[in-house]
């Protein structure tokens, strides 16, 4: 127990530090043109506490000042046939529940822009957009001259702009402080009572119960459950209307409207406090030797003159070969977003190749990042006549 932390959500003193990683790259998205660059980025440790009070966990020596959110910044999905569609049925479901047509949409972090054209695509809306790794060219769409996008950190200075929907996607858990960021959402929209906020980012308590060290990284410097997602907004003054998890239940959603934080009901999942607290315990008491099983796993397929490639260069797979100190094991990862192609991954330096490298190099094993993938990447191999042992984390 450090007593000195203070928690980013609740503002309790006293968090229970759970998990460790030292020297591990600032950054897991942001493209590396050598590799020299990937391995010489900048490093800082990962140290996670657990607060009792409300179940928020957070690197408890995080420095933003390390970041660099850029058009350099590449996170998009939007190459998965998989993703895409959970996307356009989200936004589906979030224009017929919502009735967002013709409406005012304003989405904070929006990234590359995919979703918020399509908000704007599918529901005739009008959009603005606010993210400093925004590219212009990227957005080709009969919604773009509906859309205005703002390259730039969402702050207090955007509060007058309005809108009848404002969204916040996988944004959220790159923030620290926090609260004060949810407050300062809260405040933009103190005068329009019938706004709908709407919020989305990973659910730890699913990677705590699968003790996924892949999605613990210096990036992520806040983590959330349905019960502490669902206790900060309802102190920030909002009033919750749904809260549920999609994505093969790796996302966690959160849909609001200002309002006493006591008003709406309670949603299944929201009393999670004890069982976090076990699995935080079992995360430090067993997590060392499953990575220890993994990396032994691994060593063992190279020593037997096996080629291993890991499939999903994003942030998992950064935190995934960091985390265990994986370097000449493994030879290249491969990525199907044509933009990350030739650029190396941060930390370990691994050369990032497209899936048809794999015809030629003939990968004994082909290690899945996330298994919501495990089909599309079966069927990219099929068609490419590859044939590997797959691995899914
Ligand atoms: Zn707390």
């Amino acid at each position: 127990m450090r007593a000195d932390v203070e928690c980013h959500s609740c503002g309790s003193r006293g968090m229970a530090i759970f998990y460790q990683v030292d020297n591990i790259p600032v950054h897991s998205c942001l493209l590396m043109p050598t590799r020299e660059a990937a391995l010489q980025y900048p490093k800082r440790d990962l140290c996670l506490g657990f607060c009792e009070v409300c179940g928020f966990i957070q690197n408890t020596v995080f420095d933003p000042s390390v970041h660099e959110y850029s058009s350099r910044y590449e996170e998009t999905q939007a190459f998965s046939p998989r993703f895409t569609q959970f996307a356009r049925d989200l936004v589906g479901r979030l224009i017929e529940r919502y009735d967002l047509r013709e409406k005012d949409i304003l989405e904070i972090g929006c990234g590359k822009g995919e979703f918020l054209v399509l908000l704007c695509e599918m529901g005739q809306n009008r959009g603005i957009g606010i993210d400093p790794g925004y590219i212009a060219e990227r957005t080709t769409s009969e919604a773009a001259p509906r859309i205005r996008f703002i390259r730039d950190f969402y702050s207090e200075k955007y509060a007058p702009l309005t809108a009848d929907f404002v969204c916040c996607r996988h944004t959220l858990e790159h923030i620290q402080p926090t609260r004060a960021f949810v407050q300062m959402a809260r405040d933009a929209i103190r005068n329009r009572p019938d706004t709908v906020v709407f919020f989305e980012v990973p659910d730890v308590a699913r990677v705590l119960k699968e003790q996924a060290f892949w999605d613990l990284y210096y990036e992520h410097c806040s983590y959330f459950s349905m019960g502490s997602l669902a206790r900060l907004f309802r102190s920030c003054g909002f009033e919750i209307l749904d809260l549920t998890k999609d994505f093969s239940d790796q996302y966690l959603l959160i849909e609001t409207r200002p309002g006493k934080g006591s008003a709406g009901r309670a949603f299944a999942g929201e009393r999670d406090l004890d069982e976090l607290a076990r699995d935080v315990k079992r995360v430090e008491a067993t997590l060392p030797s499953k990575l220890k099983a993994w990396q032994h796993e691994i060593q063992q397929r190279k020593t037997r003159g096996q080629r291993v490639v890991i499939w999903g260069s994003g942030s998992k797979a950064v935190a995934y070969l960091t985390t265990m100190g994986i370097g000449s094991e493994i030879d290249y990862v491969v990525d199907i977003n044509p933009y990350k192609h030739g650029m190396y991954l941060a930390g370990t330096g691994h050369e990032i190749v497209p899936p048809k490298f794999l015809q030629e190099y003939r990968p004994d094993v082909v290690i899945i990042m996330n298994p919501v993938y495990c089909d599309e990447i079966r069927r990219d191999l099929e068609q490419m006549g590859v044939t590997a042992d797959l691995i899914a984390v």
